[in-house]
């Protein structure tokens, strides 16, 4: 479960202020796919950011299980971060790492044996459809490949939470429906609640349990897919 609460993201300050979010909140529960969805500049990168815990909120909280993330200290950071797994946009895979080489990455820091990783690391490109694929570079895969990887990575610490940051911008529509079937398998078979941000109305369509709509920084309306379709 993750809840977003008051968070309000304001860059610079006096008169070159700029809120960016304001005042946005939602919850996910366990085994849910919340959409956001808004245009260019809406901040849904910024959004992002707060809740994978690379940008500091200005006020408001990211709360995972109970427990606010939003004040804590370096380490403390460092564990939280574990619990949300995060796929972006056109994978961010290391170049000059293999794709098993890219997955083990979050378990090198851990001091994981290298028996243990290796397992895991098969394990999960298993998972992902990918078992014959682990000594290929990033630039031998295709675009789906390369994603499937991602979530791989983003799996890699068990996370509670899955944020997808406008992982499928930049598929083709196949890839795009492969990649949104293995985020619903993994869903149901890990229990993750699942923050998809996108740009593509098409997308949500398919994949969105519910849907907040980003407008300017705000969530201005959220609800079923169908609500938010037939609004006018
Ligand atoms: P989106 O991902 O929806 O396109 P962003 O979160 O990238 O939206 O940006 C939302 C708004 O916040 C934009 O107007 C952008 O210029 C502004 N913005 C983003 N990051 C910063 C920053 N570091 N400093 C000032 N303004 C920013
Ligand atoms: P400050 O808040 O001190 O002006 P930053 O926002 O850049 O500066 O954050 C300082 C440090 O806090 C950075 O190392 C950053 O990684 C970390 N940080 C970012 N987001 C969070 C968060 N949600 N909770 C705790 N620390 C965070």
């Amino acid at each position: 479960m993750i809840e977003i609460s008051n968070l309000t993201k304001v860059f610079g300050s006096g008169d070159a202020a700029t809120t960016v979010l304001d005042d946005v909140d939602f919850a996910v529960p366990a085994g849910e796919i919340f959409a956001v969805v808004g245009p260019s500049g809406a901040g849904k990168s910024t959004l992002a950011q707060c809740i994978n815990l690379l940008e500091r909120p200005t006020s408001g909280e990211v709360i995972v299980n109970g427990e606010s993330l939003t004040r804590l200290d370096a380490a403390a950071l460092r564990r939280a971060r574990r619990r949300i797994g995060t796929v972006f946009q056109s994978a961010n895979l290391l170049s000059r790492r293999t794709a098993a080489e890219n997955v083990a990455l979050p378990l090198d820091y851990l001091g994981v044996t290298k028996a243990q990783t290796r397992a895991r690391v098969a394990e999960l490109l298993d998972r992902v459809g990918l078992a014959d694929q682990a000594s290929k570079y990033p630039h031998q895969l295709s675009g789906g490949q390369r994603q499937r990887v991602g979530i791989a990575r983003a799996l890699a610490l068990r996370p509670s939470v899955l944020l997808s940051d406008e992982a499928t911008s930049g598929l083709d529509p196949r890839a795009t429906d492969s990649f949104l079937s293995l985020l619903r398998e993994v869903r149901d078979e890990l229990d993750l609640a699942v923050v998809f941000i996108t740009h593509e109305m098409d997308t949500i369509v398919k994949i969105a349990d519910r849907v907040g709509r980003l407008d300017r920084g705000r969530i201005a309306e959220q609800g079923s897919v169908v609500d938010l379709l037939l609004d006018p």
